[in-house]
């Protein structure tokens, strides 16, 4: 088990990530046109996405995930009224990760935010490709696949119903004790993010 440290590009947000395994958590890669959308409305692909505009997600429990400094410029936004939300650094718009609600206990941390030289180490491999029918080209990963395979799908929900008998959504750095966001999320404009 370690601890990993999270950082915004500036370094104003500063947090970890505690009793993280390989095992302990998901490493996907998500090709999806909303999170490519995402982004880009941060105006942060180039640092985000993959050749092929893949965002590489590790996916923790809200409660393994604590903000040490900067919690002020945690800020969030969905794509669509009812969309994902989707929290980045308001100081330098570094992608930091994306929540369902408050009582959905993970979060996908994008590696933007993960304060480590050699991830494949410390997080394991990546699982899974998904969503690779928005991939840009010819998705060149060694293994991919449309949707989520069967059993990275099973691993998630698995997690989650544990996550969620242990009450592992609380603590949340992103949601309030009444459920709401820290910040209030923008919504993006369908004509902003296209
Ligand atoms: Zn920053
Ligand atoms: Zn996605």
């Amino acid at each position: 088990m370690t601890t990993i440290s999270l950082k915004c590009r500036c370094g104003e947000v500063q947090g970890s990530a505690s009793n993280i395994t390989p095992a302990s958590g998901n490493r996907v890669v998500c090709c999806c046109s909303d999170c490519q959308a995402f982004a880009s409305y941060l105006k942060a692909d180039a640092d985000t996405l993959d050749e092929f505009g893949g965002t590489e997600i590790f996916q923790v429990s809200q409660a393994q995930v604590s903000i040490e400094r900067g919690h002020d410029k945690l800020h969030s936004l969905r794509l669509k009224p009812k969309g994902l939300l989707r929290w980045y650094s308001s100081c330098c718009n570094t992608p930091i990760g994306n929540t369902m609600s408050a009582g959905m206990p993970f979060v996908g941390v994008i590696h933007t935010f993960i304060d480590e030289a050699n991830r494949e180490d410390v997080l394991g491999p990546v699982k899974a490709v998904v969503q690779t029918q928005h991939a840009i080209g010819e998705p060149g990963y060694a293994k991919h696949s449309a949707k989520f395979p069967l059993g990275v799908t099973a691993s998630i929900i698995g997690k989650m119903l544990v996550w969620k008998f242990r009450g592992k959504h609380k603590p949340s750095v992103f949601f309030a004790e009444d459920g709401r966001p820290v910040s209030k999320p923008t919504i993006v404009d369908d004509a902003i993010a296209e």
